[in-house]
């Protein structure tokens, strides 16, 4: 990781966030959002770990066991995308640019990629031309669709490929 990210950011807490994002108004809501251009790759969030053994709407998933918890920092407020901006690793909690991102653009993340089952399902409407549709957790997706997102996986989704 290149540690000069970590000196020019700001810290909410023990986890980390660029200047270059910003949680704002959005859609009833709030969403995390780009505020100035990013270069593929870039580090823009690492999360604080704080794992809970249960999911909900807020929650991560890490493994059988342990969820990242909904803290009130930036990964909170990351919208799904089924053509996300970014990639969120769950095993070195970090979140980094998939491509290049405008100013102004959501940084979002698959909720497939780490969750095998969502506690709250929800009907997609990312735009994306490979949009999935309906999210209810990487369980439920078929065995095409698991394997295009094979290589974002987390660890754990990774290991149960295959599982029913
Ligand atoms: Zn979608």
């Amino acid at each position: 990781m290149d540690s000069s990210h970590v000196d020019d950011g700001v810290n909410h807490g023990r986890g980390w966030q660029s200047p270059k994002v910003s949680v704002q108004a959005y859609d009833n809501g709030r969403a995390l959002v780009a505020v100035a251009a990013i270069d593929a790759g870039e580090l823009l969030v690492r999360l604080a770990p704080v794992f809970v053994p249960t999911r909900d709407r807020y929650t991560i998933q890490v493994d059988a066991t342990r969820h990242q918890a909904g803290t009130g920092e930036a990964d909170d407020f990351m919208n799904h995308s089924c053509d996300p901006s970014t990639h969120l690793d769950i095993d070195r909690l970090e979140v980094t640019a998939s491509r290049s991102i405008n100013p102004g653009e959501l940084i979002t993340f698959s909720y497939t990629t780490t969750e095998w089952e969502l506690a709250e399902p929800f009907d997609c409407r990312c735009g994306a031309a490979a949009c999935l549709g309906r999210i209810s957790g990487f369980r439920d997706l078929g065995r095409e669709q698991r394997r295009l997102l094979a290589p974002r996986l987390s660890t754990y989704l990774r290991g149960r490929l295959d599982d029913r």
